[in-house]
């Protein structure tokens, strides 16, 4: 498992969207036919609440998170699969309201809510494994996964890898953080803006 050393950090959401995930989806769609999986997370990463007016708005970072994904035009052999905290029943609201905030008619492979219960003192720990298993999922049931992108570390990381980071302050700030591993699977660590 790569170190947490191998993340580079950018100045800003959109300037890790642009210039770590965009080159390295479009490195996927010039290597072939191959099909292969982005995972999003929903909450913080797609939309986010207001706090003034208590209505859920876009990121502002979410025309760079678009043309990321989007790369040049529309690839099919990309499949997005939202991997998000909701509680079970939301797939179908999540999915409309991507489409409404974001304007953009991509096939959604998958929306992987979680069921509620387990929030506890682990709560934290139990996120993370959620989170892992629904990249898990993506990987096994609709193509590899090339990239996750969601703005807390249990978005991207490991259970067990965060666990040895646990005391650090890595990603506990307002950068954005980068990391590609050398199957070319990119995670984005959102920063808060
Ligand atoms: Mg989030």
């Amino acid at each position: 498992m790569p170190s947490a050393g191998t993340w580079q950090r950018y100045a800003s959401c959109e300037d890790g969207l642009r210039q770590g995930l965009l080159p390295m989806l479009r490195t996927w769609r010039d290597m072939g036919t191959q099909p292969y999986a982005v995972v999003l997370d929903m909450d913080d990463t797609v939309v986010r609440t207001n706090e003034e007016t208590e209505r859920e708005e876009p990121v502002p970072w979410l025309d760079a998170l678009l043309d990321a994904l989007n790369h040049d035009g529309r690839d099919e052999n990309m499949s997005v699969v939202i991997v998000t905290a909701r509680p079970l029943g939301q797939e179908q609201d999540t999915i409309e309201q991507f489409r409404a905030v974001t304007g953009w008619d991509i096939p959604i492979a998958q929306v992987l809510c979680r069921e509620e219960g387990a929030r506890d003192a682990d709560e934290l720990k139990d996120a993370a494994q959620f989170k892992y298993d629904g990249r898990c999922w993506a990987d096994k049931v609709h193509a590899p996964v090339a990239a996750t992108v969601g703005d807390q570390w249990w978005d991207v990381c490991c259970p067990t890898e965060e666990a040895e980071n646990a005391d650090s302050d890595l990603f506990d700030d307002d950068h954005t953080y980068v990391r590609t591993d050398r199957n070319l699977c990119t995670c984005v660590k959102l920063g808060t803006c």
